[in-house]
């Protein structure tokens, strides 16, 4: 029998479909696959076992009696832990929310369940999102499947784990740096940032609320334009939400697939984001991957974006300054954890306060507490606040100088393949250099892409980055398309299923 588990979202959807499997089966498949593997790989927080099998049996009743249903239903899914959820615990990988479960959902929860999807449960993350390596979760690690001693990106490394490791066929990210589009990279998975108001931040607990955005993490580019098409669109509870319909991803990922309109796409490699610091085989990856599009023909280009050299630094600066502010709200009252101070009879509200911070706070977390509410303080804020952002209108103009030449940029995913666990720990400015390719485009809020583009460094997956302008998420998912053709074309087949088998 065909292991269930193994299926792409697009085929286990086809499958659903025509009745060849029912919803509860695919779901039993995937919880099955979670207890034999999740306690090596840990990429969930929460498994809602009962739920979603009370949700799969809801969808194959619904079909049954003949209701029109999504394209995805009856397809499980895992959802980032930093999201809410009625009914499951989300935590944000903190000990700071350990226990609370919202008394809402998040729009893109809502329209999941709307399209008749099955949440698998919540996934592990770097606490509050901040990292590249899910080692600041709260609730330890996530291991990536293709070696357990390695890191699975982050910092939605529960998401990217979960689809590698066959737990889930989907899964939802959230990326303000890059923790869609780095755990895609190093697990070999696709992920997708879409344009800055493409996906409702209704129900995102915020990082930093001028940068996030969820979006799909998934087997193959097809299934993150069905899930993509599923979460995306206006949504008036989100104040930045754009007020467009989603694009046609689906249409523009089969038509990439089948080859159609690479002729004459111009495709602009930037200058910036490649040579020194990346690693060779990464390179070597990336290149291929350029010259299979020029092969298709694509007119390839140079072009520069000078500005990029300084997007960390201004990032750095941008996203503490943005979630100093979004994290005072958990302050011992409202959310989650409450400690009382020690040796204290009738202690202070802000000594409740700062008792909990404390202790419900990571090392990172603070880290970037102190550091934005310093860079936003009154003495400091135009030395470093206030240029950070004119680097940001630098780097917006870089983008649209170079979107005047090429129709997509690309470039490596991330630097290197996954490294190992403890590896970057203690080094802040190394784990932060993970993002240097990915955090342009949240910058900008421009869409980005990664695929996998190979196997490099130590037989482990690279990825390609695809970006295209603002709205135009689109073209990501034709030239990914095609390129997911043509590589696994050259590699012989799926990138994941050379992954080896997880074992303790
Ligand atoms: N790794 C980056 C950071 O630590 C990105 C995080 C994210 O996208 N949530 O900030």
């Amino acid at each position: 029998m065909t292991d269930l588990t193994r299926l792409d979202a697009a085929d286990l959807a086809g499958r659903l479909a025509a009745g060849e499997v029912s919803s509860q089966e695919v779901t039993r498949a995937h919880l099955d696959r979670i207890e034999a593997v999740d306690g090596v790989v840990h990429a969930f927080l929460h498994v809602a076992a009962d739920r979603a099998l009370a949700a799969a049996r809801d969808v194959d009743r619904r079909r049954a009696a003949g209701e029109p249903l999504g394209p995805l239903a009856g397809v499980p899914v895992a959802v980032k832990d930093v999201l809410v959820t009625t009914g499951m615990p989300t935590t944000c990988g903190s000990r700071m929310l350990e226990g609370w479960v919202p008394p809402y959902d998040a729009t893109v929860v809502r329209r999941l369940a709307d399209g008749g999807l099955v949440v698998l449960g919540k996934t592990n993350m770097d606490e509050f999102a901040m990292g590249s390596s899910t080692e600041h979760s709260a609730f330890g690690p996530t291991r990536n499947p293709w070696d357990t001693d390695r890191i699975p990106g982050g910092s939605g490394g529960g998401s990217a784990a979960a689809v590698a490791a066959f737990e889930a066929p989907l899964a939802i990210g959230t990326d303000t740096g890059g923790s869609i589009r780095q755990p895609g990279a190093v697990t070999g998975t696709v992920g997708v940032k879409p344009t800055y108001g493409g996906v409702s931040r209704y129900g995102l607990v915020a990082l930093a609320s001028s940068l996030d955005q969820a979006g799909p993490v998934t087997r193959s580019v097809l299934d993150a334009a069905l899930l993509h098409e599923t979460i995306g669109g206006h949504d008036p509870l989100d104040s930045t939400s754009l007020p467009d319909d989603v694009p046609a991803l689906v249409e523009a990922a089969r038509r990439g697939a089948s080859g159609d309109g690479l002729h004459g796409l111009r495709v602009g490699l930037v200058r910036e984001l490649d040579g020194d610091g990346y690693a060779p085989e990464v390179r070597a990856r990336f290149h291929e991957a350029v010259d299979l599009l020029a092969g298709a023909g694509a007119e390839i280009v140079e072009v520069s974006c000078p500005s990029f050299a300084s997007a960390l630094a201004a990032y750095y600066l941008i996203l503490p300054s943005e979630a100093s502010s979004n994290l005072a709200k958990f302050d011992a009252m409202r959310y989650g954890l409450r400690v009382l101070p020690d040796g204290v009879g009738a202690p202070t509200a802000a000594q409740v306060m700062a008792a909990t911070r404390a202790v419900g706070f990571g090392e990172e977390v603070k880290r970037r507490i102190i550091l934005g509410t310093y860079a936003l303080s009154a003495g400091y804020y135009d030395a470093y606040y206030g240029s950070a952002q004119k680097v940001r209108t630098l780097i917006q103009r870089d983008f649209a100088a170079a979107f005047e030449r090429a129709d997509v940029l690309v470039s490596p995913t991330a630097p290197t393949v996954a490294f190992r666990l403890g590896e970057k720990l203690e080094d802040p400015l190394a784990m932060y250099l993970n993002d240097i390719a990915t955090i342009p485009a949240n910058l900008a809020g421009v869409p980005g892409m990664s695929l996998p583009s190979g196997l490099a460094e130590d037989d482990l997956p690279a990825g390609v980055q695809l970006l295209a302008p603002a709205r135009a998420d689109d073209r990501l998912y034709h030239v990914g398309a095609a390129l997911e053709a043509m590589l696994t074309e050259r590699w012989g087949g799926r990138l994941l299923d050379r992954a080896p088998e997880v074992t303790a």
